[in-house]
């Protein structure tokens, strides 16, 4: 493959500016390493995403990925403490076990909380990685980037898709099963109705369904904002509708779940997540071909959780430093 841009040398490439791709950053470039992360998308921070919207001139935010972040690992609750105290998230809602955060001004803040000072390019799609010199060329379209080591933290299928299937991480990649999700954005006039917060209801069509505008900072006066998530077998089923479909197939299902008239929605717009929720992890945190500087992580590592994929990202930090 040849490229035309040849850019410049560093320490470590990182594939993918999620919450794994970032943690894994942050803790390489805080060891003293010139990391460079690269990133297909437009925004920082994979499946934490947050779209804007007009809706009745008001601009309104969607969180269309992960809904809420909680915390077990004390590293990671002291990561969720100080994006808190930064203003870059906020607890949404404190009736479960551990209090759950959101983002703040909407979900997308927290991994730009942590992309801080680190250098990301956004826009760039690796296609394919090629041995070289003893480290690695990242091929991107007509750009190609050199690292000596290798960071991927793509979810499984799109890490088999770059590695090819007679890669020896094949067949690891292939164990790892993950469900689709099809995710409805909607606004409607406020009403006193439906006051809840979220509700979660596997045996409904839309197993997930939360009050956006009731996370820390998105409220909107006269309007409120909701996300639907299908579950796995509907999502499944509807998977290569166009999103102009999609929103119109899941409109109706959330009205009726609301109570509500679905003719009186205001904003309706559907997102697909073709790699959503692990639902067959690796059951390990990582994996490592060393020698070769090549190592792959994420939350199809260990489960489907933000904070997973952020254990993944720091464990492959810590391999790779250990190593000197
Ligand atoms: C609808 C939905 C709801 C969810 N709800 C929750 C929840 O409430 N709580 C929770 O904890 N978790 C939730 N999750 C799961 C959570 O979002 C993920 O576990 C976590 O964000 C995954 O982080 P990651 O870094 O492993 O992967 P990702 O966030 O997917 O990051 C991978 C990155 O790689 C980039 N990429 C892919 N291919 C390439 C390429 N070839 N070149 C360059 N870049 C590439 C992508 O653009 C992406 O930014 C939800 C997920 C979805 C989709």
């Amino acid at each position: 493959m040849t490229s035309d841009r040849q850019d410049s040398v560093s320490d470590v490439a990182v594939i993918g500016a999620g919450m794994a791709g970032l943690a894994c950053a942050r803790a390489l470039v805080e060891a003293g390493l010139r990391v460079r992360v690269l990133d297909k998308g437009r925004g920082i921070g994979g499946r934490m995403a947050t779209r804007r919207a007009q809706v009745a001139g008001a601009e309104m935010r969607f969180d269309h990925g992960a809904q809420y972040v909680t915390a077990l690992d004390p590293g990671f609750a002291t990561l969720l403490e100080a994006a808190e105290a930064a203003g870059a998230a906020a607890v949404w809602d404190s009736s479960g076990q551990r209090p759950r955060y959101a983002g703040v001004p909407g979900m997308s803040a927290l991994p730009r909380f942590l992309a801080t000072g680190l250098d990301v390019r956004q826009g760039v799609q690796v296609q394919a990685l090629a041995p070289a010199g003893g480290g690695w060329t990242l091929h991107a379209g007509d750009a190609a980037f050199t690292a000596d080591r290798v960071v991927l933290t793509v979810p499984a299928p799109q890490a088999a898709a770059i590695l090819g299937t007679d890669h020896p991480f094949a067949a690891a990649l292939e164990s790892v099963e993950m469900a689709p999700c099809l995710t409805l954005m909607a606004a409607f006039p406020e009403t006193d109705a439906p006051g809840m917060r979220f509700r979660a209801d596997e045996s409904h069509p839309l197993a997930w369904i939360a009050r956006d505008s009731s996370r820390p900072g998105r409220a909107r006066p006269g309007l409120s904002g909701w996300v639907a998530q299908a579950g796995p077998a509907w999502s499944a089923q509807h998977l290569e509708a166009p999103p102009e479909e999609t929103a119109v197939a899941m409109l109706p299902l959330l009205a009726d779940a609301l109570g509500l008239d679905p003719a009186a929605a205001l904003h309706a717009s559907a997102h697909r997540w073709r790699y959503a929720r692990v639902t067959r992890p690796l059951g390990a945190p990582f994996l490592a071909d060393a020698d070769a500087g090549l190592w792959l992580g994420g939350d199809w590592c260990l489960g489907p959780r933000v904070e997973s994929a952020w254990q993944s990202g720091q464990a492959v930090a810590a391999d790779i430093l250990s190593r000197g």
